[in-house]
This record gives structure tokens, sequence and C-alpha cells, in this order.
């Protein structure tokens, strides 16, 4: 069965690593692989934002899939952000085969705050199940404490739970029911 590849762009601490692999097996009904970390693209970077471009980290992800990927996850500790919007916590191609998440606005050292690890891991959990929800053609959902809601700042991110609400819980294990008949 294909499978969801998780991979590092550039370093990210190997505990986040093995909190999104726990996280989405707990919700994705694939077999979980980790590819060789990558370095971030340098081409990427936008010296007058200070900040990554989305896009490029995302051609840096598709391109590192392996023929059977079912989905591959970049995670990056680099501030993303496109053009249109000041910042992203991650993006994901909808109903595609890629997304990122980065964890640089997920630490709450970003916000002047003392680290704090608890605090991390559910904000990634977060994101993840968020962006993998996309690629599973998963739309932002009206439940703010859904996971699929949209969130444009932090606050918003600490008031969702860690999973799907029902509604969009049940549109996934319809799609992961389609996938098994495919394959
Ligand atoms: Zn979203
Ligand atoms: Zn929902």
């Amino acid at each position: 069965m294909n499978a969801l590849y998780l991979v590092a762009i550039g370093s990210v601490p190997e505990q986040a690593m093995d909190w999104i692999d726990s996280a989405a097996s707990e919700w994705y009904p694939l077999p979980i692989r980790r590819l060789p970390a990558l370095s971030t693209p340098e081409g990427a970077y936008d010296p007058k934002r200070q900040q990554y471009q989305s896009v490029e980290i995302m051609k840096t992800v598709a391109q590192a899939a392996p023929r059977d990927a079912h989905r591959v996850l970049g995670v990056t500790n680099v501030d993303l952000a496109i053009p249109m919007l000041s910042f992203l916590f991650g993006q994901a191609q909808l109903d595609g085969r890629v997304a990122v998440v980065s964890l640089c606005r997920l630490r709450q050292e970003f916000y002047g705050l003392p680290a704090d690890n608890r605090v991390l891991r559910e904000r990634t959990v977060k994101e993840v199940l968020h962006e993998l929800g996309h690629t599973f053609g998963l739309v932002h959902c009206r439940e703010p404490r859904c996971v699929m809601s949209l969130a444009t700042h932090i606050g918003l991110v600490d008031s969702k739970e860690q999973k799907y609400c029902e509604r969009c819980g049940m549109q996934l294990v319809e799609r992961f029911s389609s996938l098994e008949a495919e394959v």
C-alpha cells in the first residue's frame, strides 16, 4: 500500500517528527515512512521579509516524494509566507499529495514566552492534522474546535481540539474507504 512520507526540511527536532508520526498513524490508515532530511532550498529565502517562500518549500517536498508516496508531508523550522499572507502555519495542496508545516510560530519562544514542549506538541499535532486533512479534500470547517477550522493566529490554534469534528471525521472515513477500494 502506498505510504505517507514525512520529511524534515532543514534541522527539525527528532522528537517533533515522532509526535507527527504518532498523530498521523492515529488518524490515517497508511503506512508511515520517513525520508532523510532535506536541506532548506536557498532560493526560498526572501531577505526583505526574512521569511521563506512556502511555494518553494512545497516544490522541494514534492520533488522528494518517492513513487509510492500517497502523501508527503514536509516539516520545517523556518517561518513560511506567501506573497498574499504575512505568514503561514502550513500549506497543503487541496486533494493533492503535498503539504508542509512550520514549527516556527508554534513555539512559545516566538511570542517571547518560555519554551513549552507540551504546548508545542499540541500545536504541531493540530497543524499536521489540518494540512493532511486538506490533502484528503477537507476544506475549512466552521466548527471552531475542529482541527479543520481556519486559524489566522496562534490563539485560534490553541482553541482547537486535536481532532476532526464528527462531520470532517466522517468525510475522511469516506475518503479512506474509497482509497481501500482503489488498492
Ligand atoms: Zn487550512
Ligand atoms: Zn470539522
